[in-house]
């Protein structure tokens, strides 16, 4: 089966150290979360994401283009979401520290490039810096994959605005991918602030941001319209997203991100 090629902890240590193409293939680590996700949608959103990112993503890329998957972090920085039951977190500083211990060990086995797909917005600040740490510790190329793709259907303008957890995307997502776990007589739609809303102060997407925990903004825990998900959205945003990401992995494995010197 063409996927399991790609899996590091598939392979015996003899493989490991005979791949041929390892200071080109990017490694693949996924950054998610174990955390609430409003009373519709299970814990694991951002964990089980990374995973069908991963697997679409490897249906997706041509055969001839090298990349290699490493095993995920799954349970990510989640302060935001400790109000709530359920909402597993770790410090920044070991998410920190375990992004470099995987690098570490990647470089010295010889692979030149890491590209992290992160599934949790609560990450993402955690991402930049320590990426950039990692790029000059351990000599490799490491890359913030983003999937630069314009959703079609496109959310309405309030939800790709203000609904940034548990809201119509994630939703959809997961009717598409694990419906047995989505209980749609419990989702609501509850927003942090509203376009029209009069101020610069908000949580996101505004000239002046506060620091917020979820439960602060939300007696939900749901920040957006998770009663507009649906299957059938879902399964095309996933597909539209999967090729995005892969397509910006064929460039990496192609050498597109080019040093000066
Ligand atoms: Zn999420």
């Amino acid at each position: 089966m063409k996927s399991r090629a790609h899996y590091l902890s598939s392979m015996s240590r003899a493989q490991i150290t005979a791949l041929p193409d390892k200071a080109s293939a990017p490694v693949l680590v996924t950054t998610g979360a174990i955390e609430q996700h409003g009373a519709h949608l299970p814990l694991a959103v951002d964990a089980l994401m990374g995973q069908v990112w991963i697997t679409r993503i490897l249906e997706a890329l041509p055969g001839d283009v090298s990349c290699y998957v490493a095993p995920p972090i799954t349970i990510g920085k989640s302060n935001e979401h400790v109000g709530f039951p359920g909402t597993l977190t770790i410090s920044k500083e070991t998410l920190r520290l375990q992004l470099h211990a995987i690098a570490r060990q990647l470089s010295a086995w010889g692979f030149r490039q890491l590209a992290v797909l992160n599934t949790h917005g609560g990450n993402t600040s955690v991402l930049v810096y320590t990426l950039r740490e990692i790029e000059g510790a351990y000599g490799m190329r490491v890359t913030l994959l983003k999937h630069g793709v314009t959703l079609n259907p496109a959310l309405p303008t309030q939800e790709a605005t203000y609904g940034f957890h548990a809201g119509e995307l994630e939703t959809s997502w997961l009717l598409a991918v694990a419906p047995q776990w989505v209980r749609m007589e419990s989702a609501v739609c509850e927003y942090p602030a509203r376009l029209e809303d009069a101020g610069e102060l908000r949580p996101e997407a505004a000239p002046a941001t506060f620091a917020w925990a979820s439960q602060d903004v939300s007696a939900s825990g749901v920040m957006g319209d998770a009663t507009a998900g649906t299957a059938e959205k879902g399964g095309r945003w996933i597909e539209q997203i999967a090729a995005g990401y892969a397509a910006r992995i064929v460039e990496l494995a192609n050498g597109g991100r080019r040093r000066i010197s």
